[in-house]
């Protein structure tokens, strides 16, 4: 705690309070509410995740983001495609791991640093395959890099340039430290931004990673949406599914959906591969 000293000392007489900061005092106080509904108890490894879950009535996403769109430019010689998947926290979805593995299809995989800590094995075997897989930077701790206090999808933003910077830098440590090269690459949980964020990120040194389809809605896909979704995909797609929900069934979708694509005789790539193009916004 800091503060004057005796700041807490019984005062006989009350202070006069001008009436606008009494006002600006109270309107504060109802901003702050929120945040004081549920208690929040830090153990040694930080802040517990159901802590961390706002109450659903201020969970509504900050409006004026951005969701940056990215695509593959077009070449002849056959359709191609980026699979990219995010490792947000978690384990690992072997359906999908597995398959790449066994198929020897190329992917980018965007780790956390928590993910990281939590699934060595699986660090191991993309370190093993550096023909296959690209890590690049998905954060730190999961926080969507938005320099203003709010939420998206639920989840608290990080609020302040400070903070996206640590997510971002922290994340990127993190995967040198495990033995990776250098990411290049930074896609921020949600994959939404504020437009200041993203003028951060640019001037951290990592291009922004947006997507073209969106494969699975975060893992919570039925497996036959995630399956029609990316089998569909035309040239040049940059697909953003999930790889660390292996008890969902979205996984499996994805898994039938890469195996359709491949079918068809579709080149993977990884964005390292690739010449892409940028602009607009991410859909399906
Ligand atoms: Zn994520």
């Amino acid at each position: 705690m800091h503060g004057a000293p005796g700041a807490f000392a019984p005062s006989p007489v009350l202070p006069k309070v001008c009436p606008m900061r009494l006002l600006a005092a109270l309107f504060l106080s109802t901003l702050a509410a929120p945040a004081l509904a549920r208690p929040v108890v830090e153990t040694p490894w930080g802040v517990p995740d159901a802590a961390k879950k706002p109450v659903k009535a201020v969970q509504t996403t900050l409006s004026g983001l951005s969701e940056p769109r990215l695509k593959l430019e077009a070449q002849p010689g056959g359709p191609r495609v980026a699979l990219t998947f995010d490792a947000c926290s978690g384990k690992t979805d072997e359906r999908i791991f597995s398959t790449l593995v066994s198929n020897r299809i190329p992917a980018t995989i965007f780790a956390t640093a928590r993910w990281i800590r939590h699934n060595p094995e699986t660090v191991a075997v993309l370190k093993a395959n550096p023909d296959l897989f690209q890590v690049e930077n998905h954060g730190a701790e999961h926080i969507p890099a938005v320099d203003r206090p709010g939420f998206v999808y639920g989840i608290a933003t990080a609020g302040s340039p400070q903070a996206v910077a640590a997510e971002v830098t922290d994340g990127a440590a993190a995967i040198t430290a495990a033995g990776f090269p250098a990411p290049k690459w930074f896609r921020g949980a949600t994959a939404r931004y504020s437009l200041s964020a993203e003028a951060e990120i640019s001037r951290l040194g990592f291009r922004l990673a947006g997507y073209s389809l969106n494969g699975d809605d975060g893992a919570s896909a039925s497996a036959a949406t995630a399956e029609h979704r990316i089998s569909k995909a035309g040239d040049g797609a940059v697909i953003l599914s999930h790889i660390n929900q292996p008890t969902h069934s979205a996984g499996e979708g994805v898994v039938r959906g890469i195996l359709a694509l491949k079918a068809r005789g579709t080149v993977f790539v990884r964005l390292s591969d690739a010449t892409e193009v940028e602009g607009g916004t991410a859909g399906r």
